[in-house]
């Protein structure tokens, strides 16, 4: 036997029960979507090195220390995506889907970072991302939130907390930024290592410390929402109006400054206080500058990610996910002779019934056994097939979960039995 070889720390297997929540989520997801006219997009799971060098910011966690980066066989370097929006915007420039037109994408897939896996937060993850080309007023970015809003009422979510702030604008960010820097040089005993390397590239990214120890440094620094340009709080003011006018409840978080440079204006989290301290399980904003500092021509753009592991993790904790969808016919097959015409009044009864999951049983075994998985399959009715039956051209229905009796049907008269059974 040879060793055993084990898959990669933080990557997971998804299987099971967990699975099927993953799956429901994102088939509700994807209803949701439908329903605001958003259209699927496909990317890349692998992209340029510089592409997220670029846009999510140099001087960020996820291009310092946690990207997978390796060289192509031709010596390029690449890296696994450590999240959705770049490549989309790197497509949607590519393929010209941004010229007088408006776009509203999605897509979902796996993402990767090396990060400390632990519950929450893997090394390969799923999002679920979600990006519109082309509009800049503040109803959109309230679209999109009300979309999020109806999805987790959808999925029975509620307790999630909607966190939303303004960055302003390029140049207000700026301005704020010596504010900031001074601050911070005031109480530079207090600061960590990775904030005082950052108070020379990146001080507003101290902002988004996830250090407690810096939490009380942080609650106390200037605000940026107080020193945004009059545009800026103009589009805010409007966002937060159209919030009230839907009835969604949000906190101005005045701290939330996200983890990627690319943001302006707009950004928001649902936040959860029930999956500990991995609690963000959507996250987003308004990011104008990108596609043009990606060589494309200046749209402006917004958009979201939700981590599908934290969303399947909080509807699995509440039971929110149906019961898989059980079998509805089962058939027995006991006899020298009953695979042959098994597996073709199998594949009539899927012909008749497209809706039904229709089960065949498979490697024998006895009438006792086989009626135990019938049973535990969740069928409504056994369809019973012995050499008897063979000879005869007939099978046997018997309810399993109903006290209908059970009834012996000529193989042509099956179908037309049971279809006011499943009516
Ligand atoms: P966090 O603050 O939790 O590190 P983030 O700001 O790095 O999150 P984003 O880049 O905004 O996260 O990604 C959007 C969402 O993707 C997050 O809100 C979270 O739900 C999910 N997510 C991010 N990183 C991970 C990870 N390593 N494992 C699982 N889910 C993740
Ligand atoms: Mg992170």
């Amino acid at each position: 036997m040879g060793k055993q070889i084990t898959g990669i720390r933080g990557m997971n297997d998804l299987y099971g029960s967990e699975v099927e929540a993953f799956d429901y989520l994102l088939a509700q997801a994807q209803q949701t979507l439908h329903q605001y006219g958003y259209q699927s997009i496909r990317l890349p799971i692998v992209e340029k090195t510089e592409l997220f060098a670029r846009s999510i910011g140099e001087v960020t966690d996820i291009v310092e220390k946690e990207m997978y980066t390796f060289a192509d066989r031709n010596g390029d370097s690449l890296t696994l995506r450590p999240e959705g929006t770049a490549g989309c915007v790197r497509a949607v420039i590519e393929n010209g889907l941004t010229h007088n037109q408006v776009q509203k994408l999605y897509y979902s897939g796996p993402m990767f970072r090396y990060e400390r896996p632990q519950k929450g937060r893997y090394r390969q993850f799923h999002q679920l991302g979600v990006e519109v080309f082309g509009l800049s007023e503040a109803d959109i970015d309230a679209e999109l939130i009300a979309m999020t809003a109806r999805l987790w009422e959808k999925l029975g979510l509620e307790n999630l907390e909607l966190q939303i702030n303004s960055l302003g604008s390029q140049e207000a960010r700026q301005a704020y930024r010596d504010k900031l820097v001074a601050y911070l040089l005031e109480h530079e005993a207090h600061l960590d290592e990775d904030s005082l390397r950052r108070l020379q590239t990146n001080p507003l990214r101290i902002l988004d410390s996830k250090n407690p120890d810096m939490k009380a440094l942080i609650e106390g620094a200037p605000k940026l929402l107080e020193h945004l340009d009059e545009e800026s709080k103009a589009h805010f003011e409007a966002l937060k109006t159209y919030l009230d006018d839907l009835g969604i409840d949000y906190v101005v978080n005045p701290n939330l400054v996200r983890g990627l440079d690319y943001y302006n204006r707009t950004v928001f989290e649902w936040v959860t206080t029930e999956l500990g301290a991995q609690g963000t399980v959507c996250a987003g904003g308004r990011y104008d500058g990108l596609v043009e500092q990606i060589g494309g021509k200046a749209t402006p753009a917004v958009g979201f990610a939700m981590g599908l592991e934290r969303l399947t993790a909080l509807l699995m904790d509440k039971q929110l996910v149906p019961a898989h969808t059980d079998a509805d016919l089962y058939l027995v097959l006991v006899g020298e002779q009953v695979n042959r015409p098994g597996i073709v009044i199998a594949e009539k009864l899927r012909d008749d019934f497209p809706a039904l999951n229709v089960q065949m049983n498979c490697g024998g075994g006895s009438f006792k056994s086989q009626f135990k998985k019938a049973d535990k399959s969740g069928a409504r009715y056994a369809i019973i097939l012995g050499d008897q039956e063979v000879q005869d051209q007939t099978v046997a229905v018997k309810p399993l979960r109903d006290t209908t009796e059970q009834a012996t049907l000529r193989w042509d008269e099956l179908s037309a039995y049971l279809k006011p059974l499943f009516a």
